[in-house]
């Protein structure tokens, strides 16, 4: 008989592990490896979702039964089933939570819950949607299952019902055209000047999309024109994911410059070899991307497919841009921003091959692509390739499996690598290739200078700005050239201190101040959410002399306007960019030059590329390097050099201030030199040391808890262990309350073991895992990450 072997949907240590059951007959023919399916499970036989793992001849007495498929055609492959067996060796999260994080979202839900005719759905539209849905679905099915497969088809319609729920897939696009003969013959009074305007502007426009037409003029204009008989509308539905690639122009590839043609030569000899993965280092500007464009290319003339992760791609549309540019409906786009049903189109068009460049954030690394020829992580230093939650996964790692298994050439771009990486190419692990000179004939790397804040006591109008900045801000302004300035919030936030006694106002749930957030006037915790009202008076001695503290945006923002009147000023950060769209939106229009300055977060230095832009001014470049985290002077470095590459990018050349309280700062001064190599032969003896990453490897084991005494007596047993199995060098540190010590009213501790060679490690490690799901660990929450990224 035939056996599938499954795991099913509990994580836990106890069911980590594939279970066995009978296929039966009627079900032979689609039950697959790396179907979804539902088997009754445990004493009650309660029904759960499962991926089969494997299929086996055997003949086992006494085996539960499959009770139903999920899936026409398996929706993981062998090669991801097998991906999940070496994750988990590094990866303390079970096998099903890792199976999952393959899938999008759509297709891991819980269908029982779905299934409950509750279930937010009207009855009629219920109806409506699964009859439709039926027809579509039994007319897939094979033949033979016909009537016999129930639930099969009920988990189909579940699929077709979320989707038809997730509103935000259709988009209703409603478009306009004018009349453009009458339009122009139109008499407008001249003192209709908005009027005369919108004529203009229609002639020179004569169709497009009606939204963008409320972006200049009111609803009351367009409204006179429809009435006059002039403007009409039309509505067409679009799939929202359809809308990135309209209006995106096609771009030819350019003539590479030496450096980049001897690299992409060698990038293209990887393709379906077995290679080691290449640190491509390459100066800001020097052509890194369109490197990538021409390697695409030719893996895409093989036949093969190609994926390239980018930080956190809502945050640079320019990027996306670029590839939908070149490769059109071939790219597939996946990041964090696209409801459910979007990303389960998306992973779709990937699965049946209609998409073969996917472009996306971390998770794209586990898009279901087959015949991989090259796997492309741009700026791979960035903190964000690690995910922070459960399965606690690198990027960097699955690539490095996936282009193993494909033979795919694996390149890791950036400017300023990860020391870890930058490390590896040293030693062989990689190979390393570099670019060192701008791409653009016409460009060269910018002037950095730094500012001391302290030469400026006592001397500045403004708080954020020192004269000098400010100076070379007005130069810009006389000769329409474009600034960016950029605000590093990490470790800065706004709060509310009382001048009498002191006292600052707490979160009552965490141990860390609220912060103040002028736009919706309340007081937040950036930990649990927490909000109330900014206080009048002190909470602690009753005192009415309440002032506000802080450099955030909008004070800087505030200040500017002071300063330059004048000057034309968006502001990027979390409180301008919260609405979908709305980083898109203020990049476009800086881009068009409809402002003179750019000022935002840490969210501006990356990738950006406008011509105009001659001036960087970063307002305070110490925050981040006191902070108790031995990459911090690393990450100062990395950011300094990444925004200070905004600048002069085209002909023009740049110019970039920084500002500082610690000019001799040996991250500051690499940065001002643009000295990647001189930073990385500095930090490598810090780090040895003080025996940290490249020489260590180095794991975090977090412990949770509302009772201070639970944590520390668990955090004390955990050690325990850790002495029992590891060797005498491996470092252990803590346990210690982590920095921030209570949030959401837990208390919370660390451990952090260090070590180099460890053969018990993986065996304790997951001891400690099974530990913390004992019955008398009750309300205990445990997390072990292989290589944190934070400190904090
Ligand atoms: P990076 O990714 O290394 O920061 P980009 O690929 O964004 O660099 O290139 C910087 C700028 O140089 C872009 O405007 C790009 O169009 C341009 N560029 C890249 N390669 C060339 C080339 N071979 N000739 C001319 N311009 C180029
Ligand atoms: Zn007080
Ligand atoms: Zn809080």
């Amino acid at each position: 008989m035939t056996v599938a072997r499954i795991i099913v949907d509990i994580p836990s240590m106890q069911t980590d592990k594939p279970y066995s059951y009978r296929v039966p007959q009627a079900l032979l023919s689609l039950v697959a490896v790396g179907s979804r399916v539902h088997v009754p499970f445990g004493r009650s036989n309660r029904l759960l979702q499962g991926f089969v793992v494997e299929l086996v001849e055997e003949d086992l007495p006494s085996l539960k039964e499959v009770a139903a498929v999920l899936d026409l055609e398996p929706v993981l492959n062998q090669e991801q089933l097998d991906l999940v067996n070496q994750m988990r060796k590094t990866v303390f999260s079970y096998k099903i939570t890792l199976l999952k994080a393959m899938l999008p979202n759509l297709l891991t839900s819980d269908y029982d819950r779905l299934l409950r005719p509750n279930q937010a759905l009207d009855p009629t539209d219920r109806l409506a949607i699964f009859g439709q849905a039926e027809q579509v679905l039994w007319s897939q099915l094979p033949a033979e299952v016909e009537g016999q497969v129930v639930s099969l088809v009920k988990a189909g319609l579940i699929d077709l019902a979320y989707i038809a729920k997730d509103k935000k897939t259709i988009k209703r696009l409603k478009s306009y055209k004018v009349d453009a003969a009458y339009l122009a013959e139109l008499v407008i009074a001249p003192r209709a000047k908005k009027r005369l305007l919108l004529r203009e502007y229609l002639l020179a426009h004569p169709q497009g999309l009606l939204s963008d037409l409320y972006q200049t003029f009111s609803r009351d204009q367009v409204h006179y024109f429809r009435e006059l008989g002039v403007l009409f509308l039309e509505e067409t539905e679009v799939n929202r994911s359809q809308l990135y690639f309209e209006g995106v122009t096609k771009s030819e590839r350019l003539t590479l410059n030496d450096e980049q043609a001897e690299v992409l030569e060698q990038l293209k000899d990887k393709i379906g070899q077995r290679s080691v993965p290449v640190l491509l280092q390459g100066v800001t500007g020097s052509g890194k991307t369109e490197v990538y464009l021409q390697l695409i290319d030719q893996v895409l003339t093989l036949g093969k497919t190609a994926i390239v992760l980018v930080p956190e791609i809502s945050l640079t549309p320019q990027m996306s841009r670029r590839f939908i540019a070149r490769f059109g409906q071939q790219v597939a786009m996946l990041h964090s921003s696209l409801s459910d049903g979007e990303k389960f189109d998306e992973w779709r068009r990937i699965k049946t091959g209609q998409a073969r460049v996917v472009v996306g954030a971390r998770s794209a690394i586990f898009a279901p692509l087959e015949n991989i020829g090259a796997i492309i992580i741009d700026e791979e230093h960035e903190s964000s390739y690690k995910q922070e939650s459960n399965p606690r996964y690198h990027a960097r790692d699955v690539a490095v499996l996936r282009a193993n298994y494909h033979q795919a050439v694996l390149v890791l771009g950036s400017a300023t690598p990860s020391i870890e990486s930058r490390a590896r190419a040293s030693r062989g692990v990689y190979d390393r290739l570099s670019l060192t000179q701008r791409a653009n004939p016409a460009a060269s790397l910018p002037q950095i200078e730094l500012v001391d804040f302290r030469d400026y006591l006592g001397q500045q109008a403004v708080s954020n700005f020192t004269p000098r900045l400010l100076e070379k801000i007005q130069n810009r302004l006389d000769k329409g050239e474009q600034v960016v300035l950029m605000l590093n919030r990490r470790g800065y936030s706004s709060f509310v201190m009382c001048r009498e006694c002191g006292a600052v106002d707490q979160c009552p749930n965490c141990d860390i101040s609220l912060t103040l957030h002028m736009t919706t006037r309340s007081m937040n915790c950036h930990y649990c959410g927490f909000q109330k009202g900014i206080p009048q008076i002190c909470s602690n001695c009753r005192s009415s002399t309440i002032r506000y503290y802080g450099t955030g945006t909008q004070k800087a923002y505030d200040e500017l306007l002071q300063v330059f009147p004048q000057a034309r000023i968006l502001r990027m950060d979390v409180d301008t960019t919260r609405k979908k769209g709305a980083h898109q939106a203020i990049l476009e229009r800086f881009g068009r030059q409809e402002a003179d300055i750019l000022l935002g977060t840490q969210m501006i230095a990356k990738g950006l590329d406008f011509p105009n832009v001659t001036l960087v001014g970063v307002l305070n470049a110490d925050t981040a390097i006191h902070l108790p985290d031995f990459r911090s002077a690393e990450r100062t470095f990395q950011l300094l050099t990444q925004v200070a590459g905004r600048a002069g990018r085209a002909a023009k050349a740049g110019e970039v201030i920084i500002q500082t309280y610690n000019p001799q700062n040996y991250a500051i001064q690499f940065a001002k030199n643009q000295d990647y190599e001189g930073f990385y032969a500095y930090e490598m003896p810090l780090r040895q040391r003080l025996a940290y990453p490249p020489y260590y490897y180095t794991v975090g084991l977090s412990l949770s808890h509302a009772q201070e005494e639970v944590v520390m007596k668990q955090a004390y047993e955990i050690l325990d262990l850790l002495r029992q199995y590891l060797s005498p060098q491996a470092k252990i540190l803590g346990p210690v309350p982590k920095p921030i010590a209570r949030t959401h009213n837990l208390y919370h501790y660390q451990i952090i073991v260090k070590y180099r060679f460890e053969a018990g490690l993986e065996t304790v490690l997951n001891h400690i895992l099974a530990l913390s799901q004992s019955p008398e660990q009750k309300g205990l929450r445990l997390s072990i990450d292989s290589e944190p990224q934070h400190f904090l």
